[in-house]
């Protein structure tokens, strides 16, 4: 890095220290030609895709509103703060391993409700009926009848809603 005083090409540093919780590394530096001192910051660089909506306008990912999205269907649902994390790391890992720059709103959803889908039916079927926008009832019981095999509470969901 050269130097912000007289561009020397050749600086050393002089500590090195994590701030920000320790997703940034902080650098003193200190030219070798004019001696003068400064800091640099490292941050890792996460690139999440951006989410291309349904009217095609693009957004940035947006982590609460990942988070948002699955709070209702999560609700009252045998499921911890730390499931919940750990889901959203495994969404954004699936994000990232697409290794597109951008990815549409539906395949995140569909990402969504393929780990939801694992973990617990009840909150699979809540976020898939506001998710897709069921345009009529039907629509909705076959979804419903897909999974009813393995989960009696399905049930109860539906009526207790
Ligand atoms: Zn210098």
């Amino acid at each position: 890095m050269h130097c912000p005083f007289c561009s020397a090409i050749d600086t050393k540093v002089i500590d090195s220290r994590l701030a920000a919780e320790g997703s940034q590394v902080r650098r003193r530096r200190q030219c070798t030609e004019c001696g003068e001192r400064f800091t640099t910051f490292e941050v890792m660089e996460v690139v999440m895709p951006r989410i291309i909506k349904n009217n095609g306008r693009r957004e940035p990912y947006d982590y609460n509103k990942l988070r948002r999205s699955m709070a209702l269907p999560l609700q009252k649902r045998p499921i911890s703060i730390d499931e919940i994390d750990a889901i959203v790391h495994r969404i954004e890992q699936r994000l990232r391993q697409t290794g597109e720059r951008e990815v549409s709103s539906k395949m995140l959803g569909e990402i969504v409700m393929s780990e939801l889908k694992a973990i617990d039916d009840v909150a699979y079927v809540r976020f898939a009926s506001v998710y897709r926008d069921f345009q009529d009832i039907e629509a909705f019981a076959n979804e419903l009848a897909n999974i009813r095999p393995k989960s009696d509470s399905v049930e109860k969901t539906k009526n207790g809603e």
